[in-house]
C-alpha cells in the first residue's frame, strides 16, 4: 500500500517537473498540494512518510478530525483550505489552516480579519475567482476581482497572497488559467493555485505556483463521501 501511494506521488512530482521544464520554469517554483479530502489520517500519514508536507482539505470539520495530531508530529506540515468557508467556521479555520484559499465575499473577508486580529494568527489568504462565472460555484466574478482584492488588502488588511480557481467541467482549462494569471498580474499577486488531477500539467505551463492534486495521489474518492460533502 505504502509503495503504491509513494509511487503515485513520485509520478505526480515528475509530471510537474517535466511541465515546469517545458515552460522554462523551475520545478521548485511549483508547490504540490496533496488533496486528502475523504481519505483517512492513515493515507495522509503514508504521504508524509513519502516526504509530502503540503495538504489540502475542503471541509473544516473533516480537517479538524484528521490534522491536529499530524501537525503536532510534523511541525513543517502545511495545511490549505480549498473548499468554501462558512462564516461560522472562521474561528476553527484560522486556528487550523496555514493557507485559506477560498476568500470569496466581503462578509468572509471581514470575519477573517476580525478573527486574525483577535488571535494574532495570520494564515495566508487567496481569493477564489469564479473564472467561468458559474452561478452554482463560489468565487468572485472576474470583473469584480480587482476591486475585491483591493478592499481585502486595504480595508480588511488581510494577508492576500494570490488567487485560486476551479475551471468549469468540460471547458478548456487553459483559458481559465490564463485569465487567473492575468488578474493576478494586474493585482501584483504572485501565488496562483490552479490545476487538479486532470489538468495540473497544463496549469504548471500557465504559471501555477500551487497545484491541488487528489485523485492522482490518493486514488478515486468514495462517491458517497463525495456526495455528502459537495
Ligand atoms: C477535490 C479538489 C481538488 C482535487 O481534485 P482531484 O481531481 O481529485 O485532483 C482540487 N481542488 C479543489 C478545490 C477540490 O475540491
Amino acid at each position: 500500500m505504502t509503495r503504491v501511494l509513494a509511487e503515485a506521488l513520485a509520478e505526480v512530482r515528475q509530471t510537474i517537473q517535466a511541465a515546469a521544464l517545458a515552460a522554462h520554469r523551475k520545478a521548485d517554483a511549483v508547490s504540490l498540494i496533496a488533496v486528502s479530502k475523504t481519505h483517512g489520517a492513515e493515507a495522509v500519514a503514508e504521504a508524509l512518510t513519502a516526504g509530502q508536507r503540503v495538504f489540502g482539505e475542503n471541509r473544516v470539520q473533516e480537517a479538524q478530525e484528521k490534522f491536529p495530531a499530524l501537525k503536532a508530529a510534523y511541525p513543517d506540515l502545511e495545511l490549505h483550505l480549498i473548499g468554501p468557508l462558512q462564516t461560522n467556521k472562521v474561528k476553527q479555520a484560522v486556528a487550523l489552516f496555514d493557507v485559506i484559499q477560498t476568500v470569496d465575499r466581503e462578509s468572509l473577508a471581514e470575519a477573517l480579519a476580525k478573527e486574525m486580529a483577535k488571535t494574532e494568527r495570520y494564515p495566508a489568504c487567496l481569493i477564489q475567482v469564479n473564472t467561468g462565472e458559474e452561478p452554482q460555484k463560489a468565487g468572485i466574478p472576474p470583473r469584480d476581482a480587482l476591486a475585491f482584492i483591493e478592499r481585502a488588502r486595504t480595508v480588511h488588511k488581510l494577508p492576500i497572497r494570490g488567487l485560486m480557481c476551479i475551471p468549469p467541467v468540460g471547458e478548456e482549462p487553459a483559458l481559465h488559467f490564463a485569465l487567473l494569471r492575468e488578474i493576478a498580474g494586474k493585482a501584483g499577486l504572485s501565488v496562483l493555485s490552479m490545476g487538479m488531477s486532470g489538468d495540473y500539467a497544463t496549469a504548471v505551463r500557465f504559471g501555477a505556483t500551487h497545484v491541488r492534486v487528489g485523485t492522482a495521489i490518493f486514488g478515486v474518492r468514495d462517491m458517497a463521501a463525495v456526495g455528502a460533502q459537495d
